[in-house]
């Protein structure tokens, strides 16, 4: 069982209502059994929504609004199925203040890229499952 970022498989999960269909993942995962996720959706925010940029150890929205305890439930929620599924390998969208698993926004929505992980990634490799971003595949 492999996990993968909802949005990577075409779901229209992300924040503009968009997604980031990636042909080679689906390639990967055409002869896989799979379970695509999308953290902020099962935390409850909407689609589409506010951009969210990681603050400190907030998750903040462009509008200023906090969404700390969105990014927590949704990624609790990844825990669990994770928990129940033990996927081996979980495929995540590089650079989503969910997601990344190597590089996060600064904060500033500048566009600005850090060192550092999403909150469902972060919780995820704590409890020891492997990740890597679409870009590693
Ligand atoms: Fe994609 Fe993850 Fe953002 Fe959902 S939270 S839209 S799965 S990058």
């Amino acid at each position: 069982m492999i996990f993968v970022s909802a949005c990577l498989v075409g779901e229209p999960c992300k924040y503009n209502g968009g997604h980031n269909r990636n042909e080679k993942v689906l390639a990967f995962l055409a002869d896989k059994e799979y379970l695509s996720v999308c953290p902020e959706a099962l935390g409850g925010l909407p689609i589409p929504r506010d951009p969210v940029e990681k603050k400190g150890e907030r998750y903040i929205s462009r509008d200023g609004e906090d969404h700390t305890a969105a990014f927590q439930k949704g990624a609790q929620a990844v825990l669990d199925l994770a928990l129940h599924h033990r996927p081996t390998l979980v495929i995540l969208k590089e650079r989503s203040p969910s997601c990344g698993s190597k590089q996060i926004y600064d904060g500033s929505f500048s566009g600005k890229r850090i060192e550092g992980m999403g909150y469902t990634a972060a919780l995820l490799r704590q409890h020891g499952f492997r990740i890597i971003s679409e870009e590693e595949l």
